[in-house]
């Protein structure tokens, strides 16, 4: 079984939205036949698509993993779950949010998984996290996350500091 790269995004804005993007973190690195090779740093951002809910605390994670595609989806699915989300309606406030952003420079379309992220690349709080985690990353396509990270409105995403 080879080796592959996963770019994971993280959120939360629910019941201490730090604590569960950090723990998910080091859970992260726990999942079968798999490391987190790196992180980024926490960043606050504001919510999209309903704006009466709380912000939202984001993170990117590279995994190196021997699982396929469909099983590290199974894997974050189920790390979804044992933080007790609750999936009310697509974009509203939860507890975990992981998606997998990029596998390899793999693409792929099936009903449970489209890889890259089909919202990536209109999103700040993944381009931002992304870019400072892997300035030369590239999407399958060749173009460059940094690039694609300038040209997005940053002005509601901050960097926070991790919990104590
Ligand atoms: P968005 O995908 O716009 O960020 P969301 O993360 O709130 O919205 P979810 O409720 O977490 O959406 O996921 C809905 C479905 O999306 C899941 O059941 C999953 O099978 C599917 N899906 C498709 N592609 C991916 C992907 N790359 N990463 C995670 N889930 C995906
Ligand atoms: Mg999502
Ligand atoms: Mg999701």
């Amino acid at each position: 079984m080879s080796r592959h790269h996963a770019w994971i995004g993280l959120g939360s804005n629910l019941d201490e939205p730090r604590l569960q993007v950090e723990r998910a973190l080091e859970a992260l690195d726990r999942l079968p036949l798999t490391r987190r090779a790196a992180a980024s740093r926490l960043y606050a951002s504001r919510p999209v698509g309903p704006r009466d809910q709380p912000d939202f605390i984001n993170a990117v994670a590279c995994l190196e993993t021997r699982l396929s595609p469909l099983a590290l989806l199974d894997q974050l699915q189920a790390l979804e779950q044992r933080h007790r989300r609750v999936r009310r309606h697509r974009w509203g406030p939860r507890t975990l949010d992981l998606d997998l952003l990029l596998f390899d420079d793999r693409r792929l379309a099936s009903p449970r998984l489209t890889v890259p992220h089909p919202e990536m690349e209109q999103r700040a709080f993944v381009l931002v996290p992304l870019a400072e985690l892997a300035p030369t990353l590239q999407l399958p396509d060749g173009r460059r996350v940094i690039e694609l990270a300038r040209e997005l409105d940053d002005s509601g995403l901050r960097p926070v500091l991790p919990t104590a």
